[in-house]
C-alpha cells in the first residue's frame, strides 16, 4: 500500500529506530540522576540531541527544549506568554492555523485576552503589510505556522520575522510542517523568538518535539515540576524519543538536498499521472509558487472524499486534511475560496522521502483504480 499520509505522521527511519533502541532497555537511566554511568551515558545522548537539533536550526544548544510535541510546544507558547501579560495581551495569528494554535486562541479570548486574525489570500498566504498595520502598542504575541498542514502554502517568515523585531513583539512560529522542507535559520531571522515542532513528522518518534525559546526571551514554563529542561518542562525527559528525534534531525541536516530531490521528483510524477488519467474531473487545489511540494491538494469533482478514501485505502493512504480535526470540513480550503461542495470533494495526498516511482507507476496502471 502506497503510504499518502506523510503531513499526518512519517515512519520512524531506520537508522532513527536503530539508534533509540539500545535507551530503552540497555541505556535506561534517568538522566537526572548523575553519579553512575547509565545515567550520565542517558544525559549525554540527551544532550547530543540537543547539538543536532540546535544545528539544524542553527541556533544555541540550551534554545532547545524537549517535550511532547508541537501541540504541547503551540500550548506552552501562547498560554504562557498570555499569563505573563496577565491575559490582557492581544495576541496576532491567522485563520488557517493547526487546531493546537485555534483552540487555544479560544481558550485564551475566553481568558480575557484579544485576538487578531488575519485571513489569507486564494493562495493561503497572509497580508505581511496587513500584519505590520494590526501591531500595535498592545500585541505581545504574533503566531504564525511556516507552512501550512492542508495546502503546504509557505509564509514569508523573513519579512514576519523583521516586522516583529523592528516592532519589538514576540513571535511564534509553527514549524511543524516546514522542518526538513524549508532551511531554518535562527541565526539570521532573529525576529523569530520561539518555534515548535514534532519529530514524528520528520522521521522520528511520536510523542516528542521541540520547543526553541531564544535566549534573550523569559518564559513560564506550562508543566511545572523538576528541573529537566532548564526548568521549562517539567518531568522525567524522553531519552529514547529525544535520541531519535535528534537523529531524525541530523538526517535532514545532512540529507536535506537528497530527500528534499526525492520529494519533488515523487510530487511530480504524482501530479503528472493524475493530470494524465483524470484530466479535467479532478483539480489541483493548491496549484501556488509558495508550496512545499509534499502536499498536494486535490479535488475529483463529483466525487465525495470519504468515500473515495474508503474506495483507495486497499491501495493507498491519504486524508482529507489535518488528522487533528478531520470531522469537520475544511476551514483552510474555506479560507482559500473553496465552497463546501468543493471541500468534500477534495483530498490531501502528503509525500515523503523515499523512491516511491515503481509503485506509483504501478498503481496508476490498474484499471478502475481511483
Ligand atoms: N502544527 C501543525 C502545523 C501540524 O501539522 C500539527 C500536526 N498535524 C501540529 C501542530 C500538532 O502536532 P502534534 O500532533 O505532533 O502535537
Amino acid at each position: 500500500m502506497l503510504y499518502f499520509d506523510n503531513s499526518a505522521t512519517t515512519k520512524v527511519l531506520k537508522e532513527v529506530l536503530d539508534e533509540m533502541l539500545p535507551y530503552f532497555s540497555i541505556i535506561y537511566g534517568n538522566p537526572e540522576a548523575k553519579f553512575y554511568s547509565q545515567a550520565i551515558d542517558a544525559k549525554d545522548a540527551v544532550e547530543l540531541s540537543r547539538k543536532r537539533v540546535s544545528t539544524l536550526l542553527r541556533c544555541m544548544n540550551n534554545e532547545i527544549i524537549f517535550n511532547s510535541g508541537a501541540t504541547e510546544g503551540n500550548n506552552t507558547v501562547l498560554k504562557c506568554v498570555a499569563e505573563d501579560f496577565q491575559n490582557e495581551s492581544e495576541i496576532i495569528t491567522t485563520k488557517i492555523e493547526h487546531s493546537s494554535i485555534l483552540e487555544v486562541c479560544k481558550y485564551l479570548e475566553k481568558k480575557g485576552n484579544k485576538l487578531e486574525y488575519l485571513t489569507v489570500d486564494n493562495h493561503g498566504k497572509i497580508n505581511v503589510e496587513e500584519l505590520d498595520g494590526k501591531i500595535n502598542e498592545n500585541t505581545k504575541l504574533v503566531s504564525i505556522a511556516w507552512v501550512n498542514s492542508e495546502i503546504g502554502t509557505i509564509q514569508d517568515i523573513e519579512k514576519i520575522s523583521k516586522i516583529c523585531k523592528d516592532k519589538k513583539v514576540l513571535l511564534h512560529i509553527d514549524a511543524t510542517q516546514a522542518v526538513g522542507k524549508i532551511k531554518i535559520d535562527l541565526s539570521k531571522n532573529k525576529g523569530i523568538s520561539f518555534l515548535t515542532f514534532s519529530a514524528h513528522k520528520i522521521g522520528g518518534p511520536k510523542g516528542v518535539g521541540v520547543l526553541f525559546k531564544r535566549n534573550e526571551v523569559k518564559l513560564q514554563p506550562l508543566i511545572h515540576g523538576g528541573e529537566q529542561e532548564y526548568g521549562l518542562r517539567g518531568g522525567t525527559v524522553n531519552v529514547p524519543g529525544i535520541v531519535g528525534c535528534g537523529k531524525a534531525c541530523e538526517l535532514i541536516y545532512k540529507n536535506f538536498e537528497t530527500y528534499n530531490n526525492q520529494i519533488k521528483k515523487n510530487s511530480n510524477l504524482i501530479k503528472s499521472l493524475l493530470i494524465k488519467k483524470f484530466g479535467n474531473q479532478i483539480v489541483i487545489n493548491n496549484d501556488f509558487i509558495d508550496v512545499i511540494p509534499s502536499i498536494i491538494n486535490v479535488r475529483f469533482i463529483g466525487i465525495n472524499n470519504v468515500v473515495l478514501l474508503h474506495a483507495i485505502s486497499p491501495y493507498a493512504a491519504a486524508s482529507t486534511g489535518s488528522a487533528c480535526s478531520n470531522t469537520k470540513p475544511s476551514y483552510v480550503l474555506k479560507e482559500i475560496g473553496l465552497n463546501d461542495k468543493e471541500i468534500s470533494e477534495s483530498i490531501r495526498l502528503s509525500i515523503g522521502y523515499d523512491d516511491i516511482t515503481n509503485e506509483v507507476n504501478s498503481l496508476f496502471q490498474e484499471d478502475g483504480l481511483l
